[in-house]
């Protein structure tokens, strides 16, 4: 009987627990929270992930580490590391914690993305702001997510209120200001690479977001063969650079047939939730799987597959399980303004069959305009 740990006890360990069952696979979830929503269905240990007490307790109960979270401490992963295999390595995270460090990598492998430069004064804010014109985004290179921790500069007489609002971060999570992509879509490349180097993706997965957080997702995106070979290609070469293990995420802004990283998350990803009904494995099977040394599941999509997001408490379910391709994740968490409570994934052979039915759902939960810009893209719009 093998005991995956999974440091992090949220929704994606949640799932990732779900997927490892049939796999006869049994999990120690690690969170802070006592409440976590992963401790509703696997042993829960309640700890900070800086407690090496704490940590050595749970490494004596599992024989692997795999996350929900990338923002444990790259300490106390390779700490882990020293005791027990943990996947992906901590030198991976590490990368992926940092937004300057990550774009680093990008720039290295040839990846392109907009201009990026770490800030560390309001003098270097406002060269950098002059020098990339603005809009222009400051965010932190640590910690942030969602969204979170970051600052739109619409002109250069924001600098100040940019400063205002995150320069007290300049010596703790630091600072990065990106050049403004006026992208017509966003799109992530959702991966996996087994212990032996073995490399699948699924197909490339199209994002909508709403003040910086996933409202829904459709895949495939619409895009050309040579547009999604190079997203992918670009998710293989990180992958490789990194000797990750496990599933990631590679964001990128498209415009036109140009395709600019964004950011990498070092986990299973919202942008991939869509697989657990809409693919014939999903990631969090996947990524089990690549943790474990086990062969990797097809990534192919089934059909057509959307995800729609659920924020600050759960809609009626009703109207998605009358669909025949409807299911419902709710992760069983308290309702909270903003909080990530659950997700409907749909799918069809047929987009316009998808288009009709994400229509169904948007006017009975009254989320037309959560539905439409899924439902224009099903269309061809
Ligand atoms: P992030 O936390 O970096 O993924 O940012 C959250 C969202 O903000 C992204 O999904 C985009 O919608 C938007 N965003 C972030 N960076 C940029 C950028 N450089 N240009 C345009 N939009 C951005």
């Amino acid at each position: 009987m093998t005991t995956v740990g999974i440091l992090g006890g949220g929704q994606l360990a949640r799932m990732m627990v779900l997927a490892g069952a049939p796999l006869g696979l049994r999990f120690v979830v690690f969170d802070p929270a006592a409440d976590a929503c992963a401790g509703q269905l696997a042993p829960l240990q309640v700890g900070a992930f800086d407690d090496t007490a704490a940590l050595a307790e749970f490494a004596a109960k599992v024989d692997v580490v795999t996350f929900d979270f990338e923002n444990v401490p790259a300490a106390s992963a390779r700490w882990l590391a020293g005791r027990r295999p943990v996947f992906p390595n901590p030198a991976a995270l590490a990368v992926a914690q940092d937004r300057l460090s990550e774009k680093t990598l990008f720039q290295e492998l040839g990846i392109p993305l907009p201009p990026f430069a770490d800030i560390r004064s309001r003098d270097e804010l406002a060269a950098k702001a002059a020098e990339f014109g603005t809009p222009c985004i400051l965010k932190t290179r640590r910690l942030g997510y969602d969204g979170k921790g970051q600052f739109r500069l619409r002109g250069e007489a924001d600098i100040d209120a940019a400063w205002q609002a995150l320069g007290a971060q300049v010596g703790t999570t630091g600072l990065i200001l990106e050049g403004f992509v006026a992208f017509d879509r966003e799109v992530s490349v959702v991966a996996v690479r087994g212990r032996d180097g073995e490399f699948r993706a699924w197909p490339l997965t199209c994002n909508w977001h709403v003040d910086g957080v996933l409202s829904a997702s459709l895949a495939p995106a619409a895009a050309s063969a040579a547009q999604h070979e190079a997203a992918i290609g670009y998710a293989r070469r990180v992958a490789e650079r990194l000797d990750y293990v496990g599933v990631f995420a590679l964001e990128l802004f498209c415009r036109g047939e140009e395709l600019l990283a964004n950011e990498m998350a070092p986990r299973v990803h919202n942008s991939g939730h869509w697989t657990s009904d809409g693919a014939e494995t999903s990631q969090f099977e996947n990524h089990l799987r690549a943790v474990l040394g086990l062969p990797l599941g097809d990534t192919r999509v089934l059909g057509h597959a959307c995800m729609l997001n659920w924020l600050g408490r759960m809609p009626d379910a009703n109207p998605v399980l009358a669909e025949p391709a409807g299911h419902w994740h709710d992760y069983g968490k308290q309702p909270r303004e903003g909080r990530k409570v659950g997700h409907a994934n749909l799918r069809d052979d047929d987009a316009s069959a998808l288009a009709a039915a994400l229509e169904r759902v948007g006017q009975a939960l009254g989320r037309q305009a959560q539905v439409e810009p899924v439902v224009r893209a099903l269309r061809g719009g």
